[in-house]
């Protein structure tokens, strides 16, 4: 027996572009990038925006732009919002490709697989009813597949339009999940399924089984949350005559309290982590850990390093919990390991054009350390394009004294810092020699290092949190730095 070759492995990704695209669209995307890439198969991009009520440019737009700053790509597909698609085997946007989907349900009613059901909404929820009255498990009753031709003209007559039903035999269905191994389902459960509306749109599960077929689709991979529909869409594939592609259903993420991750508990869109400063590579790194893991205490990984060690069947059976700490610890050392200018690079969208890039630059290894999201920056940095006087309004006494310290003492602490500090020469206004000089201060006059510092801080940054304070001092420039301490004392001094 030969080997098949795993080059020819083609996965998909199918979003529906209905909605920013969401954390766990964006582990799938990265799995069967992984798996592609790993294999040296090829990935492809779907969209399936047949649900036109809902689906939006925007939605679409969201998702392409995000699944590339996640850094992963495509072989085939759109490869850019609203672009042309590329591939053997396009158009890859499911509103195209209706001609392909009226073709194949026509195939399934001539060879009876498939009969037209003309149960209205009312007639389908009474059933429903009095199968729950039943305790029964809510399926169609079959009614319309034993219509004889003079019911149907009867129907047709009234102006009813039907829809399309598939007659699911009544057989098991097993398959061997590439993650879950071997899943069995009874398909008398499933009852025959609508795959065409009665105004002619076709469904989910009718779509996806054609266009996975005619993408020439080997692996399915997908959110667990898809694994009941995988029975439907095994007998779909029976009922068309297809090739059986391999599923694997990738587990859940969960909320800390193991609830299915919502947008209720938990922020579940990419672009809002993108925007509060998580770099890509961290999510990346950080999503990929949601449900597989290397075997090993190894935990930073940049993409390629992922997909030269990631094993589909490695992805585990459990739930996924999504823990938000694990994803700050990770950001943070992603930006630590930052080169500065490339940090100084980032963090320009979070701040203000007024700050200058000579500023920045020498700003960004002062924040490296203190940085859990780029986005930190806008807060830590505000006080460089601040005024002064706004600076002076954040002078809060609450602020500016250290526990058991009087506004009188703090105030002539101030004055000290001030005196020591005025007497440092423009040229000499350094990280190093400021620090050195307020320590000495401090200590000659018998204050702890932290409570002389505190209402320093707040006097030049208007917080108690900063960027290092001695470092923020020499930014600020010896000017600025020396009036704002004086704003501060004139508060205290009331
Ligand atoms: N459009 C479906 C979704 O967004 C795709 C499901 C599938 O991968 O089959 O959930």
């Amino acid at each position: 027996m030969s080997t098949p070759d795993p080059t020819s492995i083609r996965v998909r990704m199918a979003p529906s572009p209905t909605g920013s695209l969401h954390i766990g669209t964006a582990r799938t995307s990265l799995y069967n990038y992984l798996f592609a890439k790993h294999v040296g198969g090829t990935y492809v991009l779907r969209i399936e925006d047949t649900d036109v009520a809902r689906g939006t440019d925007e939605w679409e737009r969201d998702i392409i732009d995000n699944l590339h700053w996640l850094g992963i790509s495509w072989d085939e597909g759109p490869q850019v919002a609203g672009g042309e698609d590329i591939g053997p085997y396009a158009p890859y946007r499911q509103s195209q490709r209706m001609e392909l989907y009226a073709r194949e349900a026509d195939r399934l009613l001539a060879s009876g697989a498939a009969y037209h059901c003309y149960c209205t909404p009312d007639e389908l929820e009474a059933v429903r009813h009095e199968q729950e009255r039943n305790h029964e498990a809510p399926r169609y009753n079959g009614r319309c597949l034993r219509l004889s031709d003079a019911d149907r003209a009867a129907f047709e007559a009234e102006g009813r339009r039907p829809a399309l039903r598939l007659k699911v035999p009544p057989e098991p269905i097993r398959f061997d999940d590439l993650i879950r191994g071997e899943v069995e389902f009874d398909n008398a459960l499933l009852g025959d399924f609508v795959i065409v509306r009665s105004n002619g749109m076709p469904l989910y599960h009718f779509v996806v089984v054609v266009d996975d077929e005619a993408m020439e689709i080997t692996h399915v991979v997908r959110g667990e949350d898809h694994l009941s529909n995988t029975p439907k869409h095994i007998a779909l594939i029976r009922a068309l005559g297809y090739r059986e592609p391999k599923f694997g259903h990738i587990p859940l993420i969960l909320n800390p309290d193991r609830s299915k991750m919502s947008k209720r508990k938990s922020q579940t869109a990419i672009t809002a982590y993108r925007e509060q400063g998580y770099l890509p590579e961290a999510m990346v790194n950080f999503l990929a850990f949601l449900g597989w893991s290397p075997g090993t205490e190894e935990e930073i990984f940049s993409l390629a390093e992922l997909a030269e060690r990631f094993e589909i069947g490695e992805v585990h059976k459990a739930g996924a919990v999504f823990d938000k700490d694990r994803l700050d610890y990770l950001n943070g050392v992603y930006i630590r390991s930052l080169a500065d200018g490339q940090l100084a690079y980032r963090l320009r969208p979070f701040l203000p054009d007024a700050l200058d890039d000579g500023i920045l630059m020498r700003l960004a290894p002062l924040l490296k350390e203190r940085l859990v999201r780029l986005g930190d920056a806008t807060e830590l940095a505000a006080y460089l394009t601040e005024s002064d006087s706004q600076v002076a309004d954040l002078h809060e006494p609450e602020l500016l004294l250290p526990k058991g310290r009087s506004g009188a003492e703090v105030a002539e602490a101030l004055a000290l810092a001030h005196e020591a500090l005025a007497a440092v020469p423009e040229p000499d206004f350094a990280a190093g020699e400021l620090e050195a000089i307020c320590r000495t201060t401090a200590e000659a006059h018998g204050w702890k290092a932290g409570d002389f510092f505190r209402p320093l801080r707040v006097a030049i940054t208007g917080r108690l949190v900063s960027p290092p304070l001695f470092g923020s001092m020499e930014l600020l420039g010896r000017e600025r730095t020396l009036a704002r301490i004086e704003a501060a004392q004139a508060r205290l001094r009331g």
